[in-house]
């Protein structure tokens, strides 16, 4: 666990300015869609827990499921699209598996029929994206988005970077991102060299991997906000916006406020969630899909537009 500390020395406005992604259609620039009243951020990790890839720091690792785990997978996931189907309020998804989601036909499917809701107005996923591109060809691209991670150690730079070049030529909204591991740095330096200024690389400081002030400004020279990455942010007592207007569900439909505080705050399902705010029972928060959700961060200002998919709102 790195060590806590106030984020003072988080990226500043300036450090943003390297260019200017054209304005998204369905989310223009100055706020995002969170902020609407009766909105609701559901965070959602079902049983799967299976991964295509080998890296090595992960424990899903070429870990494979039962065909009943893949069957409880699916039919947890198509509950959970129906009900979010059923909604009349706006609502915005953020696939979190554990694993990779995209090789299986639920999620790719999943993510084509929520993009098309009315009220839907964002669904994204997190994925080392191994899957074909194709099936984004249905989507609404207006609302579907990526949150890619790219693993020097599983596909190759050219691979990778064509995929990239894909969804460029697609249109498709997407941020890539590296785990900053000192071997990972000269993959992270080659891949935004060859990222157009319009994709958002994030670097992810590794798990218990402390770094030196010149560590951190090599980091942070690739990624302009590494510093909100590098320490985990003190929480405890702080105003959070999980439980509330953002929740994380379970393939049973359990509700917790975030993947990272076990309390059960009722079931999705059987109506006993009822949203309220309060503060974060923990003593830090150490994850870009937890600390994106504290208030103190600010980070819906630096993210808006793009919380869920990680994409700042100025590049
Ligand atoms: S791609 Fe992600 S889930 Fe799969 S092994 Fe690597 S880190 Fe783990
Ligand atoms: S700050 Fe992080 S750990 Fe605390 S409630 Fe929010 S998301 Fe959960």
């Amino acid at each position: 666990m790195k060590p806590a500390e106030p984020r003072a020395a988080a990226a500043s406005p300036e450090l943003l300015q390297i260019g200017r992604r054209p304005e998204h259609p369905a989310h223009p620039a100055g706020g995002h869609p969170a902020d609407d009243p009766g909105h609701l951020t559901i965070l959602y990790r079902g049983p799967l827990s299976s991964c295509d890839y080998d890296c090595a720091y992960c424990p899903f690792a070429k870990r494979r499921d039962s065909p009943e785990r893949l069957r409880a997978d699916r039919a947890a996931l198509e509950r959970f699209t129906g009900w979010v189907a059923g909604r009349g309020h706006p609502v915005s998804v953020l696939f979190t598996p554990w694993g990779e989601g995209l090789v299986r036909s639920w999620y790719r499917r999943a993510m084509v029929e929520l993009s098309h809701l009315p009220h839907v107005r964002r669904v994204a996923i997190q994925t080392n994206f191994s899957c074909r591109p194709d099936w984004l060809a249905e989507a609404d691209l207006g609302t579907l988005a990526l949150w890619v991670t790219y693993h020097p150690s599983q596909v190759t730079y050219e691979r990778f970077m064509d995929r990239c070049r894909d969804l460029v030529g697609r249109g498709v909204r997407f941020s890539v991102g590296i785990v900053g591991l000192p071997e990972h740095l000269d993959h992270a330096r080659r891949l935004r060299a060859g990222l157009p200024d319009g994709v958002y690389l994030w670097v992810n400081a590794a798990e218990g991997h402390l770094y030196t002030d010149a560590e951190a400004a090599v980091w942070t020279a690739i990624d302009p906000l590494f510093p909100y990455s590098r320490t985990p942010h003190r929480s405890a007592g702080r105003p959070c916006r999980t439980g509330d207007s953002v929740i994380s569900v379970d393939g049973d439909g359990t509700v917790r406020r975030c993947h990272f505080v076990p309390a059960v705050l009722g079931n999705l399902y059987d109506g006993t969630f009822r949203r309220r705010a309060r503060p974060c029972p923990l003593a830090v928060c150490d994850c870009h899909i937890g600390y994106v959700h504290l208030e103190p961060t600010g980070l819906y200002d630096v993210f808006a537009g793009g919380v869920l998919e990680r994409i700042p709102s100025i590049l």
